[in-house]
């Protein structure tokens, strides 16, 4: 017989206390559930002691508190480590663990594909196959946690190296809004996993309406897919340019939400030798950012097998990094990591399904910037 429980995992604080409503159960049980669940990591009904024998029992046959399971990792010679996560209908999606001396940031992925063509980008060239669910995405992050043995037991003070998350996986997060956003708030929880909002960076490729209302509603730090400053190149480069100009991504920015010089909103710009990396790119980049509370980070091109494009060389890059800073920019060169397990998006997934090439390249050739389910 199948297994008709349900996971608990990414419900919601009300929702959770809806489903202990049903069970008979009084408010503060949900609440001691989540602590359980999202303070301490346990999965095993029977583990959570404050609750009473009859309650676990009870949960544990109508529920499960899910985790994606493992179905490939790889580390890098440089610490960083990436997953291929496996989720309970057998579909799979990316994360990456980047460690720093004294924190670590965890990449999860919001959709297994993307509906984007963005031309340089791997997951680009595989379909959109579903989105994630709440559950799976802060799924990821608590499956690292589990590997890195990196919860908390009573009193103890540890320093937790999984101490940040980045929405940057395979995926535009924006495009999944509610679930992406239902997983964040459970993550800023201060009764569970505790991550500040500072804490947590969202990159989007440039959902313009959409980031407005994540602004509103959930505000963690913002990092812009932008990669060209004019709208030709963007347009060619990152089909969503088309419905969502520069202009109107600009001025999208410039409303977000308490970005200040303290709380900037960073530019990813991945630099394609001969495409991107002129100076009068550099200097228009400056020219656009320059009423925005900005950083750019420079990204250099991590190339896969079929693509058309070239990493700008590293004396290249320098120029560019070293021209946007006479500007007033700061602009580091992101070190590439993982290079040796190819960490960039969606490549560890290259076995997936994919939709031709010709017949994508040809759709945005027609102008066909695809569905995005109803999002914009
Ligand atoms: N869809 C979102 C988040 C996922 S992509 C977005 O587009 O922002 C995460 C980052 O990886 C983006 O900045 C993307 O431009 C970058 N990226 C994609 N392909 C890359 C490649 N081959 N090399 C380096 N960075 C890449
Ligand atoms: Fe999708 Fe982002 Fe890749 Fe573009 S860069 S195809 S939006 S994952």
């Amino acid at each position: 017989m199948s297994d008709r429980r349900t996971d608990l995992l990414g419900l919601t604080r009300d929702r959770l206390a809806a489903e202990m409503a049903a069970l008979g159960e009084r408010p503060f049980r949900a609440k001691q559930l989540w602590h359980w669940i999202y303070h301490r990591g346990v999965t095993d009904f029977a583990d959570m002691t404050s609750l009473a024998r009859p309650l676990r029992e009870k949960l544990a046959e109508r529920h499960v508190v899910g985790r994606p399971t493992v179905a490939r990792r790889q580390r890098s010679a440089d610490g960083t480590v990436k997953w291929l996560f496996r989720f309970a209908d057998g579909q799979e999606a990316e994360a990456v663990h980047i460690p720093e001396e004294d924190r670590g940031a965890v990449c999860i992925s919001t959709q297994v594909g993307c509906t984007l063509t963005c031309r340089f980008c791997h997951t680009g060239t595989q379909l959109l196959v579903r989105d994630l669910t709440a559950g799976e995405m802060v799924g990821q992050f608590m499956a690292a946690r589990d590997a890195c043995g990196e919860w908390p037991t009573p009193g103890d003070g540890t320093v937790r190296h999984l101490s940040n998350i980045v929405v940057m996986g395979m995926g535009e997060p924006l495009f999944n809004y509610d679930a992406v956003r239902d997983a964040l708030r459970i993550a800023m929880d201060n009764e569970g996993l505790g991550i500040s909002r500072r804490r947590i960076t969202l990159s989007t490729s440039g959902v313009v309406p959409m980031i407005r209302r994540f602004g509103e509603e959930v505000n963690t730090d913002l990092a812009i897919s932008l990669h060209a400053v004019r709208d030709d190149l963007r347009n060619e480069l990152m089909p969503i340019n088309r419905k969502y100009p520069l202009a109107d991504l600009l001025a999208a920015c410039r409303d977000y939400p308490r970005a200040s010089n303290a709380r900037r909103i960073t530019f990813e710009y991945l630099l394609l030798k001969g495409v991107n990396d002129s100076e009068a790119d550099a200097r228009e980049l400056a020219r656009l950012l320059g009423d925005i509370p900005a950083k750019v980070n420079l990204l250099p091109f991590n190339p896969w097998p079929g693509c058309g494009y070239r990493p700008s060389p590293p004396a290249a890059m320098k120029r560019f990094s070293a021209r946007l800073n006479d500007l007033g920019l700061s602009a580091p060169i992101r070190v590439p990591r993982g290079r040796d397990i190819m960490a960039a998006c969606g490549q560890l997934k290259s076995d997936s399904r994919r939709d031709p090439m010709s017949r994508r390249r040809a759709r945005l050739a027609a102008g066909i910037v695809d569905d995005c389910h109803g999002a914009c």
